[in-house]
């Protein structure tokens, strides 16, 4: 029960889902690689349209439920969970500020047929996004776009883009979201970049040169971007949570295994004190991470527009997990440190997750600042 990010008092649907979700990673994820069949096959399990309404085809879960389903994909596989994450996070937003003009598009994500990405961070924009410098620039009915994003999530895979272009020098309320599909001319991409881990989850660049779109691929106000961006990095550090619990729990199982199995100086490694006290210190930190995780996804369902909750999730379970992972290779010794055991790969995984959607460092900012504006 201690690892599990689904608890007995749940619902039943929610522990139905967890347990296909659980089957459907174990049976099918055990690869490392980008695979486009998985991602069909999540669509025909219903997990591509978790964050879409029934209209769209999706099934408009709660945020809760989308967490465990994200917590079991990365207890097997941390690629899948991200792209996954991402895509979902893509559909929310279209839906919210483009459902009209898109329905179509909806349809074919919910399906697991359309893949979504988003584009915002750029060479010299990471932690400081309003820095972004690819510029849309308006003239009569349609934008032209120029400039370059970095380090995205299924760039060339996806058929969907997100894309946060400066339409004014207004630092704040200058930047624009687009959507853009895939083979769009002027719109290109770069190699897949070879990185440290999460390796069914490719990212590489993508390039906008003198992209002409109609003023209809425009989601929400114009300067509105930014707070579109926001807000689905708001829901996207609670599924970054959940992946990161999801692989902690993992590492955990196969310490737990292999201390029970391996014998050393006459006795199990599972009957030295230390070594047990180190399991219980990674079991608890794991179970913290899930309570503030679920916590959460809850106040993003009871329509909490504090962004706290998410960051403290997102960066304790992240470094909780990185710690777990850690001391997970430590307690296989020699075996934690071959490919063959696994527990390797979940530590280079878990060091993604502390970079991503916002690293941890500006986690703990939004969190001060919420601390300073409350005592304000
Ligand atoms: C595998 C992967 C997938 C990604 N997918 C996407 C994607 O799909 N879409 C997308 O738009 N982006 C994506 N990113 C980009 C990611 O969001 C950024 O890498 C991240 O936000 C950090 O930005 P940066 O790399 O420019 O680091 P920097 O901003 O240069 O930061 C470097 C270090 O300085 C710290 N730092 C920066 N500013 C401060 C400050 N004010 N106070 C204290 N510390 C600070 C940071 O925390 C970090 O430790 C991805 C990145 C990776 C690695």
């Amino acid at each position: 029960m201690i690892l599990d990010f689904v608890f007995e008092s749940d619902s039943y649907e929610n522990r139905e889902l967890a347990v296909s979700v659980r089957k459907f990673a174990e049976a099918n994820l055990g690869e490392v690689g980008f695979d486009r069949a998985h991602f069909s096959r999540m669509g025909e399990l219903g997990l591509t349209g978790m964050s879409l309404d029934e209209r769209y085809g999706g099934s408009a879960m709660e945020s809760l439920s989308i967490a465990s389903a994200l917590f079991e994909i990365s207890r097997i596989q941390l690629g899948p969970t991200i792209y996954l994450s991402v895509h979902l996070m893509v559909a929310k937003i279209i839906q919210q500020y483009g459902a009209d003009e898109n329905a179509d598009l909806l349809h074919e994500m919910a399906a697991g047929r359309a893949l979504g990405a988003f584009c915002l961070t750029e060479a010299q924009a990471g932690s400081d996004a309003y820095a972004l410098r690819t510029r849309a620039e308006k003239s009569g009915n349609s934008w032209t776009i120029n400039g370059e994003k970095i380090y995205i999530t299924s760039a060339g895979l996806a058929d969907a883009y997100v894309v946060f272009a400066r339409t004014s020098d207004d630092k704040k309320n200058g930047i624009t979201a687009f959507l853009l599909r895939k083979d769009h001319p002027g719109m290109s991409f770069g190699p897949h970049e070879k990185k440290m881990g999460a390796e069914g989850s490719p990212i590489a660049t993508v390039t906008f040169e003198n992209c002409k779109v109609d003023d209809s691929a425009r989601l929400g106000e114009v300067g509105g971007g930014y707070k579109i961006a926001l807000s689905g990095l708001n829901r996207g550090r609670v599924s970054i949570g959940a992946a990161a619990c999801g692989l902690a729990s993992r590492s955990i199982e196969i310490a737990r295994a292999h201390l029970a199995e391996r014998t050393q100086f006459g006795q199990a490694l599972a009957d030295f004190q230390g070594l047990r006290f180190m399991l219980a210190d990674m079991a608890t930190q794991l179970y913290a991470s899930i309570l503030l995780t679920r916590d959460a996804a809850q106040r993003l369902d009871s329509g909490g527009k504090q962004n706290w909750p998410s960051s403290m999730a997102k960066f304790f379970a992240s470094d909780a997990a990185m710690k777990i992972t850690t001391d997970g290779v430590q307690l296989l010794g020699g075996a934690g440190y071959l490919a063959d055991y696994t527990a390797e790969r979940l530590m280079r995984d878990a060091k993604m997750l502390q970079i991503v959607e916002g690293a941890n460092q500006i986690q703990r900012l939004i969190v001060a600042r919420a601390l300073f504006d409350e005592l304000a």
